[in-house]
């Protein structure tokens, strides 16, 4: 039951609100974004959120990661640029400096790994850049022991997780959260300060006030590995292009489901969709809303 203060997120919430293009803009202005993690058993991660992020309208995109993934995947991610960053066993580690400052907006953690090493890198990232971050997948894992941190950041935190990983955050019992997700979801974006996108077959969008807002598309073709890194990178290239950030997300949750409803519709089976499609359908979307 949805009260006043939660609304579903529909397209005409999309169309009052999706950034437009104007015929002067150039790739500056539509946002230079960082995505930091990869490692040699998930290399496919960062390219999908590299690719997504591109494909949703970022003007600029580095991927920072080891030597070994770059050159895995560089060669059909030809728009991007990368960083190298020094690693210990095929895992990115603190060793070299991530230059954050550089950027308008940073996705951090999609197939990092979960090495204890990892976890000073993600901890420097969220204390030194002073731009957006969005947290995901295993930098979820980095970033628990260190939570309260994230309320003295300057700039907006999100974070991603799916009701496992919001289990693994409050440490708590992933049924629990799936009785109550709302108010689970309010409880943890108040007290640490961070817009929350609480994962699933409905996603529930929270700002750090206690805002919600219910995402209704999406399909179980979305029930596959890398679907949750292509939403990232269409977070990150949502939140560059000047708009509310609440609205950004809700947008970008919103693109996702329907890329994967409109190639359910036309083209694809719930059973062969594959996460890399989602990133191609995404001009479905776009052509029918801007
Ligand atoms: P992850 O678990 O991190 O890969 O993220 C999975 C993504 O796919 C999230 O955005 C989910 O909302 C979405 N998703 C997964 N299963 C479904 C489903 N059955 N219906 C709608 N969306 C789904
Ligand atoms: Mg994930």
């Amino acid at each position: 039951q949805l009260s006043t203060s939660k609304s579903i997120w529909n397209e005409t919430n999309v169309r009052d609100c999706f950034p437009g293009r104007k015929p002067d803009d150039h790739k500056g202005t539509h946002g230079k974004g960082l995505v930091i993690g990869g490692c040699t058993e998930m290399p496919g991660a960062l390219s999908m959120t590299l690719k997504a992020a591109l494909r949703a309208g970022a003007g600029l995109i580095t991927g920072a990661t080891s030597e070994h993934v770059i050159n895995r995947i560089a060669s059909t991610n030809v728009e991007a640029t990368y960083a190298v960053l020094s690693t210990t066993d095929g895992f990115i580690n603190n060793d070299s400096k991530v230059n954050v400052q550089d950027y308008d907006a940073i996705a951090l953690g999609m197939g990092m790994g979960r090495k204890a090493f990892t976890s000073e890198l993600v901890r420097d990232v969220v204390s030194e850049a002073n731009c957006p971050i969005i947290i995901d997948g295993d930098g979820l894992h980095h970033i628990q022991p260190y939570l309260t941190s994230l309320k003295r950041r300057k700039s907006p935190t999100i974070m991603t997780p799916h009701p496992r990983e919001m289990a693994m955050l409050l440490g708590a019992n992933v049924n629990e959260i799936l009785v109550e997700p709302f108010r689970y979801a309010s409880e943890f974006a108040r007290k640490f300060d961070v817009y929350l996108v609480l994962k699933g077959m409905y996603s529930i969008i929270t700002s750090p006030e206690g805002k919600q807002s219910v995402n209704m598309t999406g399909n179980p073709g979305l029930a596959k590995g890398g679907s949750g890194d292509v939403l990232t990178g269409i977070i990150l290239a949502m939140i560059m292009q000047r708009q509310d950030m609440f609205d950004a997300i809700c947008n970008a949750c919103y693109v996702h489901g329907k890329s994967a409803d409109l190639l359910i519709k036309h083209q694809h089976s719930h059973h062969d969709l594959l996460a890399s499609d989602v990133i191609d359908g995404i001009a479905n979307v776009y052509r029918t809303i801007s």
